[in-house]
């Protein structure tokens, strides 16, 4: 379908072409451990059955990059790869894929004393060398901590923006124009914000939208489809995301419900967004789509036993947060009053900044509990 966009530059990413009035694609990650070759070809060839435009996959390791080449064999479809904190392997994964990833507020893990700008550099010739787009995507989690610094604590779209308009201008300054931004947040408000403001300020730069952490369907799917329809509307996004935890089986309903929202959206089938703000004051649960990292199996079920055991405080404005990894978990709670993020055996939690523990996956819930009935005492729990 096609809705009418911001002018901005096109991008080829293999057979297809976000921005330059191209239609919306719509794209999804595999949730697979990346070197079970077999899972993640399936779910590679789900996803794009689905119809997705591209399809992302992690690489965090070699025996990930060995993989990757196996799944190349064994599907057309455009794939893009995820980094994660290893921008060093980009020159063997970029003859694999038609696009790659990288998170600016990664980059630092490795080589720390190297200059952010020697890396993207490095990234920017490897994607120009086999035919690759990229894309600066900027996580609320992980913004650079070099930029983070410069602003207020209170303030987390400023830095986001900044880290996001900084790689622009270092991508333009050495001739690499073929890159899309995202910028996402768990808040659907914050990412309406971030976008609206990064397209006033670069209206010609491709952007990929998404909720991140959006969570279960069917209440993830409603916090991407309230953000989506502010900026689609306004012909901002040229490439969309529903990030969902779901099973495996059913990944391909983030493609089926990113593809309703702009059908939706073109039919003026629209939510009522004071009527949604009306029913977000109340406990808010955050999740993780899962991936490569995800560290037990049972995340996505973790995720809706604390959705179902929690529902006595639904009520109460509580945000709680549930991560698949102990590399990006820790970050990505830091908002939440309670976090949760796996690891192979146990489940860490938090509760604000302070570390409560870490409890096998048959004492979480009943500690989650405990948790959330201190909270709601100690703050003399205003109902909504
Ligand atoms: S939190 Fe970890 S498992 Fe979840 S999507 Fe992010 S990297 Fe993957």
């Amino acid at each position: 379908m096609q809705l009418p966009r911001n002018p901005t530059r096109p991008v080829r990413i293999g057979s297809i072409t976000i921005g330059g009035g191209n239609p919306i694609v719509v794209q999804s990650m595999c949730a697979t451990k990346t070197c079970d070759v077999d899972a993640t070809a399936a779910q590679v060839i789900q996803l794009a059955r689905a119809g997705a435009g591209v399809v992302r996959i992690a690489v965090d390791n070699r025996r990930d990059v060995k993989a990757l080449a196996a799944v190349r064999n064994r599907t057309d479809a455009n794939l893009s790869v995820d980094l994660q904190e290893n921008y060093e392997l980009a020159a063997d994964v970029a003859p694999l894929v038609e696009k790659i990833r990288y998170n600016p507020g990664h980059l630092y893990h490795h080589q720390p004393e190297r200059p952010w700008q020697d890396k993207v550099r490095a990234l920017a010739d490897v994607a120009g060398n086999h035919d690759c787009a990229l894309r600066v995507g900027v996580n609320c989690g992980s913004v650079d901590p070099a930029v983070r610094e410069r602003f207020d604590p209170r303030d987390s779209i400023g830095p986001m923006l900044a880290s996001a308009l900084e790689h622009c201008e270092f991508l333009d300054s050495i001739g690499f124009l073929r890159y899309c931004v995202s910028l996402k947040d768990s808040n659907p408000a914050k990412v309406v914000e971030a976008n609206r403001r990064f397209a006033r300020l670069r209206g010609e730069v491709p952007l990929h939208l998404g909720v991140t952490e959006a969570g279960m369907p069917p209440e993830g799917i409603l916090k991407t489809r309230v953000a989506l329809e502010q900026l689609i509307r306004r012909g901002i996004g040229d490439t969309i995301r529903v990030s969902l935890t779901l099973p495996g089986a059913r990944k391909h309903e983030e493609i089926e419900s990113g593809r309703q929202i702009l059908s939706d959206i073109a039919a003026g089938r629209l939510v009522d967004q004071e009527e949604y703000a009306a029913t977000q004051k109340g406990l808010n649960i955050v999740s993780c789509p899962s991936c490569s990292r995800v560290e037990n199996e049972s995340f996505v079920e973790l995720a809706d036993r604390v959705r179902q055991i929690t529902r006595y405080a639904a009520d109460y404005p509580i945000t709680i947060a549930v991560m698949g990894c102990r590399v990006n978990g820790p970050g990505e709670t830091d908002s939440a009053d309670l976090g949760l993020w796996c690891g192979p055996s146990y489940v860490n939690l938090k509760r604000g900044s302070r570390q409560v523990g870490r409890f096998g996956y048959d004492e979480i819930l009943a500690r989650l509990k405990d948790e959330l009935d201190a909270l709601i005492a100690s703050r003399g729990c205003e109902r909504r």
